[in-house]
């Protein structure tokens, strides 16, 4: 019943509410999910992982593995696979609310190469084969992945690449180079487009999707070094690399509908909510001890409102996921308009690590990392550092500009 203000008449008919357009609440069976995976989170998280996450260390391998073969024995590595593969059965409701809870718990993340990305891609096109060889692997962690798509003048233009598979016999004859490929140093293995026919008019056909052993002869890795002095990403070449034609992926020259799908797998993870929402308590925390004429930080009117601004951005990115949800708890697949989850969630990781370096203010510049002493001078040290490792994220997995072009031609019609 709507209140009414005292004197209104009482034969004016009560207004009714509105039936609800979208439903942007969790179910009391999904409040009682949540509740269980944090608790298990509470209790199954290792500190000493979580203590690297939250003062931004770098993770080695061993750190990434480590949290994903814990996932790996509890059985929920891989919530989205069909649960003959080991996945969770779990809806999709409860596989975000997984997935933001880690997030927030501060748990390492689940690098997607292998997990996400060529394990949907087996799964919806390899063939059982395939399946049965490369899926256990990649549930337990025993294979590490990287991906192979981006070429010096082929990122965003992706379909004009050009690495060349020459088919002899039964094997493809590798040779050319990609570029900025994410821990190709740390993999085992690389899934690649390459160009199985350059005679093809249309550049999306001729196109392939190879499995490739890290390990193979004529495979050169080299460092690429970003901006905050981490080594992340490389150059990766292939001279004269022989591949068995059973480690193609579909029909020859049908890749691009490979990596069509794929890039869709790859978009509706990147807006992070959960990491994005523990990162600005920490940075309220943070901005309280920070003292400014005197006062901290957040008594600071300009900083205040940005602090306001940022947190009604991450209200919005998260009530707009959570259409999506409601959306495809009835069935209907999110279309181009996921792309303002990647455009969102990214500027707003953006802000948070902008907004970390204003409020340690000139001791980010100060604190030499081998210096730092304890775990809180260590965090300001690796601040101006993550701020410049994080301009990446408007960059990969399709920049924030091409995802644009996306939401105006297939959203608005544009
Ligand atoms: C840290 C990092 C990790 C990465 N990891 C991987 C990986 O593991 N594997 C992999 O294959 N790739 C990876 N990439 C590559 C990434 O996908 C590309 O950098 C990205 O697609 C952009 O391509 P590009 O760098 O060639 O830039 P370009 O395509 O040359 O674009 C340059 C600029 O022009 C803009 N632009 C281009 N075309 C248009 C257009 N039509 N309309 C409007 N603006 C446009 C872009 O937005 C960008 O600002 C990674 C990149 C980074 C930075």
């Amino acid at each position: 019943m709507i209140a009414r203000p005292a004197g209104m008449d009482d034969n004016v008919p009560t207004p009714r509410p509105l039936p609800a357009l979208v439903n942007l609440d969790y179910s009391a069976d999904e409040r009682a999910f949540r509740d269980d995976v944090r608790g298990w989170l509470r209790a199954n998280l290792p500190p000493a992982m979580r203590d690297k996450v939250v003062h931004y260390t770098h993770l080695s391998r061993d750190d990434l593995t480590g949290w994903h073969r814990i996932l790996a024995d509890k059985g929920w590595v891989a919530p989205s696979w069909p649960q003959e593969w080991g996945g969770t059965g779990w809806n999709v409701v409860q596989r975000y609310v997984f997935e933001e809870e880690c997030g927030y718990a501060g748990a390492p993340p689940l690098i997607p190469f292998g997990l996400t990305m060529c394990a949907s891609v087996l799964l919806k096109f390899g063939s059982d084969a395939q399946k049965q060889r490369f899926l256990p692997r990649i549930y337990r962690g025993d294979d590490f992945w990287c991906q192979g798509y981006s070429e010096p003048n082929s990122g965003s233009d992706l379909a004009s690449l050009k690495t060349s598979a020459v088919r002899r016999g039964d094997r493809y004859v590798v040779n050319g180079q990609k570029i900025w490929t994410t821990l190709a140093h740390m993999a085992d293995w690389i899934f690649c487009l390459v160009r199985t026919d350059p005679s093809l008019e249309r550049k999306q056909e001729g196109i392939s999707f190879l499995l490739m052993d890290m390990r193979t002869p004529g495979i050169t890795v080299r460092p690429l070094i970003l901006m905050d002095g981490a080594h992340e990403v490389n150059e990766v070449f292939f001279d004269n690399v022989e591949v068995p034609v059973e480690n193609r992926i579909h029909d020859e020259n049908k890749g691009w509908t490979v990596a069509k799908y794929l890039l869709g797998h790859e978009r509706l993870n990147t807006a992070r909510i959960g990491t994005s929402k523990r990162e600005f308590e920490q940075l309220k925390a943070f901005a309280a001890t920070q003292f400014r004429d005197g006062r901290p930080l957040t008594e600071d009117v300009r900083f205040r409102d940005k602090l306001t601004r940022l947190e009604i951005e991450l209200m919005a990115l998260e009530i707009t996921n959570l259409r999506f949800l409601d959306q495809m708890r009835g069935g209907r697949a999110p279309g181009a308009e996921v792309s303002m989850l990647k455009i969102k969630g990214t500027e707003i990781q953006q802000m948070l690590t902008e907004l970390m370096l204003e409020a340690a203010g000139p001791a980010a510049q100060a604190i030499d990392a081998t210096d730092a002493d304890d775990a809180g001078s260590a965090m300001i040290a690796a601040l101006a550092p993550r701020y410049c490792n994080m301009r990446k994220t408007t960059i990969y997995a399709g920049s924030n500009e091409i995802q644009r072009n996306i939401i105006a031609k297939h959203a608005l019609g544009l």
